[in-house]
This record gives C-alpha cells, structure tokens and sequence, in this order.
C-alpha cells in the first residue's frame, strides 16, 4: 500500500504570500498602506507566538501592523473602549483580537463591537451570519486555509462525506458551513458525541480541531480518504496534532502534517483578509 500524500502547507503558503506581497505593493502604489491592529489582553504564552508570528508575516507581505497591549485585568468597557478606537483609525484596515481573552471577559460581547468591515478574523456577528446565508464576508482564517489546501490538492469536495470533530466558533462550526456550501455531507462530532469513530470511518474528508493529541488512530480513518488535523498541542517532543500521522499516514490519501500543514495557512489567510479589507475600503 502507498503512503499518503502529505499536504504541505508551509508551501502553499509561501506561494500565496507571494500573490498578497504583489496585492499589497498594487496598493501601497495606490497610496494605501494595508494596515492590521491586533489586540492582545493579558500575558498567554501561546498568544503571544501566534501575534509575533502573524507579524512576521504581515511585514513579510508588506502589510502594516500594530499590536495592542492590555493588561491581564483590563475590564470588558476598556476592551471595548479600544476596539471603537480603532475601528475610526483610517489606517487600519483590519482588527484582530487575539483569543483566548483572560476570565472572566465574554469574547462574544467584546467581539460584536469589531466592526465587521475590519473584522478580518470573520467572527462578529454579522460575518458569521453572513457565513450561514451565504453572502460575502470575511471568513475565519482557519477553515478558510482548511478549504484552500483542499483547492490545492484538487480534492473534490462535492457530494463527498466530511466529518469535522471539534465545534468551536473560530474553527469547526464555520468549517461545517464552508464543507456544507460546497455540497459536501458533513457530519459534525463534539465531546459529546456517543461514538466518533462511526462518524469518521466512512468519511471521504475528516478533519479533527480538537486539541487532543493522538485522538484520531488509523482505525478511525477511511482508506483512501483525506485527513486534515488542525489540532495544535505542545508537548515535551514538540506540537503535536490529533492525528496519530505514522499510522494514518499508511491509510489515508492525503494528510496535512503538523506542524506544516494548516498552521501557516491560518497566518496567511489572516494577511489576505487584511488585504481583502483594504481592497474593499479603497472601492477595488
Ligand atoms: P476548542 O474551542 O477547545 O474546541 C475543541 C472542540 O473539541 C470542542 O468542540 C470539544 O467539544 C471537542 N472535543 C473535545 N474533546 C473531544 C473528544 N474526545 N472527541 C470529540 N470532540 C472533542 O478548540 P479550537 O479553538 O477549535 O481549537 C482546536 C484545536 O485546534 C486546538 O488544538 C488549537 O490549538 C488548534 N488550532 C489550530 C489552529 C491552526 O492554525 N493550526 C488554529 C486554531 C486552533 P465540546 O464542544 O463538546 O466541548
């Protein structure tokens, strides 16, 4: 039996950093420099490496960026009083706020007042209801880098069996609607769910956003099918994904690697919603 083909994120997204580098340069040439502000409340280690890395990358791109400090115990209002400011600055097109927030702050709350023309991270209200009717708007940089790898392996999506394990609101629920829009059957699983593995073994597409490491085994797992792990967890020998990769690697037809496959896709995607909103904001 062959080994499956390992999805490369890390090189889809050099490539798609360089599309955004020649749309940021066509902007700045138009007098408009793509700005992201993001907002960082509190000290979480994990945070902070996400927020350098999505700085890196927007340097890289040449996409202006800022990043907002809050103490650990900055009050909701405070929060809020920095979003409105934000979101009259002209030159920031794009507003991040870097989650988890410190308790015992409501993201949801907090995230409403994003304004949803800025909100590249497609999660207020109005973009994720936008998601659900099927109209135009930001959508969450995570599964958004999910779909794209997909495109990018040519893997057919139509009419195919998917099963996401994993409902959050930043990664399985908008995946669940992005799978759904492009007529796939999608299956959803969640701590509560009974028995997953009956909801994946059948599955053409099974991406697990869970956290747990070693969750998915090859049993678990259709053969032939594509396996996309978005699980991200440090450990003693490095991140580690859900997916037991040795094993499914022998079973599945694709599979996305971590770290390396939708790690840097998320970056990117951020980086092409900014400047997606700065393309908007100046009518192109
Ligand atoms: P989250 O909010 O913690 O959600 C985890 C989900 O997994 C929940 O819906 C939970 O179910 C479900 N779950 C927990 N244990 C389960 C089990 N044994 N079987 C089935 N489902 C189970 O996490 P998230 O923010 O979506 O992130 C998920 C993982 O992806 C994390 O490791 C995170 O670090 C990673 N992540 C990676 C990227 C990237 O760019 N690679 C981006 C975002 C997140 P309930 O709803 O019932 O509690």
């Amino acid at each position: 039996m062959m080994s499956a083909q390992i999805i490369d994120g890390k090189a889809v997204s050099a490539k798609i950093r360089g599309g955004l580098k020649a749309q940021a340069q066509e902007l700045i040439n138009n007098g408009i420099i793509p700005g992201l502000a993001t907002i960082r409340v509190g000290e979480d280690p994990a945070s902070k490496l996400y927020l350098k890395l999505k700085h890196k990358a927007c340097s890289e791109v040449g996409v202006y960026s800022e990043d907002h400090v809050l103490a650990e115990d900055t009050g909701e209002k405070e929060v809020i009083a920095q979003i409105k400011k934000i979101n009259q600055d002209a030159n920031i097109h794009g507003i991040l706020l870097q989650l988890p927030l410190p308790k015992p702050l409501d993201s949801r709350d907090i995230l409403a007042e994003i304004d949803p023309r800025k909100d590249v991270d497609g999660i207020t209200p109005t973009n994720l209801g936008r998601l659900v009717n099927g109209s135009k708007g930001f959508i969450p940089a995570t599964p958004k880098g999910v779909l794209r790898l997909l495109d990018e392996y040519g893997i057919e999506l139509e009419a195919k069996k998917a099963t996401v394990i994993g409902r959050s609101v930043i990664v399985g629920k908008p995946l669940y609607l992005l799978l759904l829009s492009r007529n796939a059957t999608v299956t959803m699983c969640h701590s509560r769910t009974r028995d997953v593995t009956e909801h994946t073994k059948d599955a053409d597409i099974l991406v697990s956003a869970v956290g747990s490491p070693g969750l998915v085994t090859a049993d678990m797992v259709k053969e032939g099918g594509v396996v996309v792990d978005v699980g991200t967890t440090k450990t003693e020998s490095g991140l580690a994904g859900d997916v037991d990769f040795e094993h499914v690697k022998e079973k599945a037809a694709y599979i996305t690697p971590v770290p390396g496959g939708v790690g840097p896709m998320t970056i990117s995607m951020l980086v092409e919603n900014t400047v997606l909103a700065a393309q908007n904001s100046a009518g192109f």
